[in-house]
């Protein structure tokens, strides 16, 4: 760990970054048990029936935004033994061998492909691509790819894997003419950022009509969450400035100009092994200060299988109640 004893500097945001409503306290007094990031973090809630955002408040001043990531890893490289990976994997593939059965197989497949298994290839824009797994994924499919991020060694290992044609940039310093991508996709990446809804409409002007925009992001109305509270993986203050559920990416869909039945908006359970695995993994670590990294060194079979048994309670559970799922997803057609 470096650095942790430079502070962020703050700024207020008492009102709601999607529909403007003011904001009730949800949590006080978080910290980062992940990457050991400074600071004490409250999260308001919106108290509208059709938006129900969380968000940091107060939150980083833009730019020390970057002070919230000096420890922080995307995409790989967290240092695992080779032995213990495969362990884990063994592990895993048979835990996960009735997956099959109950479709939540195929809906990690479709999750996969960031649900544009059904399109035909064309030029794809992924933001926030990280080490670049899924770009070479979509290239092998017939995609022309092209990614974004600001993690250097995660666009270095990109380059260097894969040979993909990735840029350390925002969306907006690259200038991109109007109707450029037949699809473009971030996962992860909007409860990142300052202004979500500016970077969706600009997603949308380079999108071809007819084009498809994909929005993976944490769903804060999750089993995970109800069940894990302040410990749940999806919050992880003060990186995460925002976090969205199935009825504010409704929502967004909306403030975007899209009518409901125009969009597709849903949730699902397919990441939940991994962020259930974590939030456990955080709730029974407690608030103590120890870093969260030297926790993930050791193997807890028992956590790992209640993640498990979990995920498939949640995805048995996505038929009754649509909106639980650890993830929520939106996906537009560009009109
Ligand atoms: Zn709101």
């Amino acid at each position: 760990m470096k650095n942790q004893t430079v502070s962020i500097q703050t700024e207020a945001r008492p009102f709601c970054p999607l529909c403007g409503e003011r904001g009730e306290m949800f949590y006080s007094r978080l910290k980062d048990q992940l990457f050991g990031a400074p600071g004490e973090w409250d999260l308001c809630k919106c108290p509208a029936g059709n938006c129900g955002l969380l968000w940091l408040n107060p939150a980083p001043v833009q730019e020390d935004i970057g002070k919230a990531y000096q420890n922080y890893y995307t995409h790989g490289g967290t240092g695992e033994s080779l032995m213990r990976k495969c362990v884990k994997t063994a592990y895993t593939l048979l835990s996960r061998l009735p997956e099959w059965t109950v479709g939540l197989a195929q809906a990690r497949n479709r999750m996969r492909w960031l649900y544009l298994d059904n399109l035909f290839s064309g030029k794809l824009l992924d933001v926030g691509c990280g080490d670049g797994l899924y770009l070479h994924f979509m290239a092998g499919k017939g995609w022309k790819t092209e990614g974004l991020d600001f993690d250097a060694n995660a666009l270095k290992r990109a380059r260097e894997t894969y040979g993909l044609n990735v840029h350390q940039s925002d969306l907006f310093s690259r200038h991109y003419p109007a109707h450029t991508f037949d699809a473009v996709t971030l996962r992860h990446v909007i409860e990142h950022l300052p202004d979500p809804l500016g970077v969706l409409r600009e997603c949308l002007r380079i999108l071809r009509p007819g084009g498809t925009l994909v929005i993976v992001t944490p769903n804060s109305e999750s089993l995970g969450h109800g069940l894990t509270h302040e410990c749940w993986r999806g919050l992880e203050v003060p990186r995460h400035l925002q976090i969205f559920s199935l009825t504010s990416l409704k929502l967004c869909a909306g403030l975007l100009g899209y009518k409901p039945g125009h969009f597709q908006a849903f949730t699902t359970a397919t990441g939940a092994d991994f962020i259930l695995d974590e939030s456990l993994a955080l709730q029974s670590r407690g608030r103590s200060d120890l870093p969260h990294g030297e926790q993930k060194k050791t193997l807890h079979w028992t956590r790992t299988l209640r993640a498990i048994r979990l995920q498939y309670r949640e995805h048995l559970s996505l038929e009754k109640d649509p909106s639980i799922g650890e993830e929520a997803v939106l996906i537009l057609n560009k009109k």
